[in-house]
């Protein structure tokens, strides 16, 4: 469906996409993960069309489209910012991509219905912007981008705007949307567990260079880098004798069994979980225990262990 090979991207001397191979299926909810910076948005903008690779190509079902603007790419992007227009009314912005398009009025009008209905906005279409919520703007913004029934749609950091409750409620009805359209999602975020909740695949970046790209499980169980251990989720890093590290996540690490021993500093109670940070002669290390475990009080020694196959060698 996509295929990018070889692309890279730099502004002067600084390299924002620094040679990225990747082939994205039909139908996948594809995340981009990384910190700020890492090149996300500019490895979206040259899929979306919006900036020309110095190097590379992409590829759309087999076509070459490196040179080829937006509006002519089976692709839509909801930006970051949404980018409504203030002055048109809800129906109106998701009209406005279907000008271009050859479709007679009731038709069109058929499309925007259609759309507003997608995105359980239909009691908004005479409504500007300004009087919608964060999460109603934001659909808006994927009603329009939609509208033109794009093969892929682009998102970058579509929730960012949102508070938390809202994100999650609305990374769900993405999810289901995604589902229901059977489309392409190549979805940017800096957020792991967006991207561990959402996505098909993950695709780490750091410094412009896609680092490993995996099943959200696979990534967490078997990180291919430091990097990657570190920024999906909380990990243990032991270092070993040979060089490298044992990677082992706080709820593989055992407590009260194991040949090792460490003393309790502090124990965060998180509900249904607990946090149990020890100091050990291997470092400090983090624990996670059912929220009910009987956790000794601080400064108590204890035992602790893991399974012989629960941690990930790490070599960089
Ligand atoms: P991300 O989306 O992961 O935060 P970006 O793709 O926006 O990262 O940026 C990657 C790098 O490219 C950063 O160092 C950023 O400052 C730089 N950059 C992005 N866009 C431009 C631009 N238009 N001009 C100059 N530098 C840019
Ligand atoms: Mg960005």
């Amino acid at each position: 469906m996509i295929r990018l090979s070889g692309v890279a991207k730099s502004y002067g001397p600084v390299v924002a996409v620094d040679g990225i191979d990747l082939e994205i299926a039909a139908g996948e909810i594809f995340c981009l993960l990384g910190p700020s910076g890492c090149g996300k948005t500019t490895l979206l903008r040259t899929i979306g069309g919006f900036e020309a690779p110095d190097r590379g190509c992409i590829e759309l079902d087999g076509v070459d489209v490196t040179a080829a603007p937006p509006w002519s790419r089976p692709v839509n992007t909801v930006f970051q910012s949404y980018a409504l227009f203030p002055h048109l009314s809800v129906a109106a912005n998701v009209r406005f991509g279907l000008e271009t398009l050859a479709m007679s009025e009731t038709e069109r009008d058929a499309r925007v219905a259609e759309m507003l209905a997608l995105v359980k906005l239909s009691d908004f279409a005479a409504r500007k912007p300004d009087r919608l919520s964060g999460g109603q703007r934001q659909r808006v913004a994927i009603a329009r981008a939609l509208a033109r029934h794009p093969k892929v749609l682009l998102l970058d950091e579509p929730l960012s705007a949102l508070d938390r409750k809202l994100r999650e409620e609305t990374r769900l009805e993405l999810v289901e949307l995604q589902a229901r359209l059977g489309i392409a999602f190549v979805f940017v975020t800096h957020d792991q567990d967006e991207a561990m909740a959402i996505s098909d695949r993950v695709g780490v970046m750091e410094r412009g260079r896609l680092v490993q790209v995996a099943p959200p499980a696979e990534l967490y169980e078997r990180p291919a880098t430091r990097f990657v251990a570190e920024f999906v989720g909380r990990v243990n890093l032991i270092a070993r004798a040979e060089g490298g590290w044992l990677a082992v996540r706080p709820e593989k690490l055992r407590l009260g069994e194991g040949p090792a021993r460490g003393t309790i500093r502090e124990c965060q109670y998180l509900g249904e979980r607990r946090l149990v940070f020890l100091d050990s002669a291997l470092g400090p290390l983090t624990a996670s225990v059912a929220g009910d475990w009987p956790v000794p009080p601080n400064g108590a020694e204890i035992a602790f262990g893991w399974a012989p196959d629960a941690g990930t060698v790490l070599v960089r």
